[in-house]
């Protein structure tokens, strides 16, 4: 499975002092319909679980957006099914049964981008901070050092299983 990202960044209707970021997800020619939640997909890179991965444009989790499940092998960084966005996670909310392998290297580029894409963008709008969509989750330049933290991490980790 092949994983690509298209980034957007948008004035905001509800802010004169933040931008917005937009993060379109596509998993082998499917487009996900909502915004990536760069917070949980960052977490995710280190720890499997549930998460509020897809967010709906407008930044409220539950107004539109999916959980699913992310599971690390040695080789892929798996995402499996959607699930309605209720206020509890629930196994029988899903909503579509899948599940999509996609490689670590992949992955980790993916999260380079979006490091790259950042920091690009802190350099050119010094103190204008972004939201995961309209009115949804901060981003600054400390919150960028902590993605930075997981990516290092991450790649670290992987990397080093590859020569064991
Ligand atoms: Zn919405």
């Amino acid at each position: 499975m092949k994983c690509d990202i298209k980034i957007k960044y948008d004035d905001s209707p509800a802010s004169n002092t933040t931008n917005v970021i937009l993060i379109q997800v596509t998993v082998d020619n499917r487009i996900f319909e909502d915004i990536l939640d760069i917070h949980e997909f960052f977490k995710s890179l280190l720890i499997e679980g549930v998460y509020e991965y897809f967010t709906c444009s407008c930044g409220v989790f539950g107004c539109g957006g999916f959980y699913t499940k992310i599971e690390h092998t040695d080789d892929s960084y798996v995402l499996k099914n959607l699930y309605t966005p209720e206020e509890e996670f629930s196994e029988e909310d899903i909503l579509e049964s899948f599940v999509s392998q996609i490689n670590w290297e992949n992955i980790i580029s993916v999260a380079e981008v979006i490091i790259d894409s950042l920091t690009e963008y802190f350099k050119n709008n010094i103190g204008v901070d972004l939201s995961v969509g309209v009115v949804g989750k901060l981003i600054n330049n400390d919150t960028v050092m902590r993605f930075k933290d997981s990516y290092d991490e991450v790649k670290a980790l992987r990397s080093n299983k590859k020569h064991l």
